[in-house]
């Protein structure tokens, strides 16, 4: 297995970023991730005084996948998500959806043990995650705190141990890089992080050719999904939506009608984040139905 240590991160998705590996379809690669904090938090007290915001949203790569050619699809299978023994959580002024309502900022660190963390004297289950992951835009550098056509910082909850998340590949090599582990987040993230950990994430790449699939997607054992980021929350529920019709016409050969009568009886439409430079929308289908 090939492993990438967490010092090798980039703050943007470019294509003119150098790679940190070259790696053939098929391989497993273990990236080490930093929070999307760069650990600069350590403790409840010390609030955002010197915290420096251009080394947040950090992460790990870029990769060069051999044989990945601009129109083809890149597959990440997430095999292991290993999370730190303590993640941070804030809140405050300006920041998330209440942000113009709340005077001052809240720090949380919470000790994680095995499957659950401390919150005061409560332990919430985790739920394991990655915020960011993404290729190279074929155009402008892309934040990675951004999300995007290119994926990015979707911090959508279903991109968990088990799913196979379907990225673009734009530029040649498609340049793969992920970060932002979350150990809870729930959809929406309202507050503007979730429980942010740094970790490891144990991913298998693949190349598929030849099929325009409507990325990014995400495949789990039960459903298929499609994903979309915009500024307008409307705008990324058409657009997700859309994507899902486009899979359902293109690749399960359904009527169009009939795609959206579907949609419309059995696939939820589910906010993955609001508070990141754009918003972003995910559609389930469940597979049983295909
Ligand atoms: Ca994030």
């Amino acid at each position: 297995m090939h492993k990438i240590s967490k010092d090798k991160v980039i703050y943007a998705m470019s294509k003119e970023n150098t790679p940190v590996l070259h790696v053939d379809a098929g391989s497993q690669i273990r990236f080490e991730t930093e929070d999307a904090l760069h650990g600069q938090i350590k403790t409840d007290t010390g609030g955002f005084d010197g915290l420096d915001w251009s080394r947040v949203n950090p992460a790990t790569g870029p990769v060069y996948i051999n044989n990945a050619e601009p129109g083809d699809v890149l597959s990440v299978k997430i095999e292991k998500i290993d999370v730190a023994s303590s993640g941070v959580v804030v809140c405050g002024k300006g920041m998330g959806v209440l942000g113009d309502t709340l005077i001052g900022n809240a720090i949380k660190i919470m000790p994680i043990e095995e499957d659950k963390a401390r919150f005061n004297d409560i332990w919430l289950p985790l739920n394991k995650m990655i915020g960011v992951i993404g290729t190279a835009p074929k155009g402008e550098a892309i934040p990675c705190g951004a999300p995007d056509y290119h994926g990015g910082n979707m911090d959508c909850k279903e991109i968990k141990e088990g799913a196979t998340v379907l990225l673009p590949v734009n530029v040649v090599g498609a340049l793969l890089a992920m970060g932002d582990l979350h150990a809870i987040m729930a959809d929406g993230e309202i507050g503007v992080t979730g429980l942010e950990v740094s970790g490891a994430v144990t991913a298998t790449i693949d190349i598929i050719k030849d099929k325009d699939l409507p990325t990014p997607m995400i495949i789990n054992e039960t459903h298929v999904m499609t994903l979309a980021s915009h500024e307008d929350l409307d705008i990324a529920v058409e657009m997700a939506t859309a994507n899902m019709v486009d899979y359902l016409v293109t690749h399960e050969n359904k009527d169009i009608h009939d795609a959206v009568m579907l949609i419309s009886l059995i696939a939820d439409v589910r906010i993955c984040q609001v508070v990141d430079p754009k918003k972003t929308v995910r559609v389930e289908f469940p597979k049983k139905f295909l």
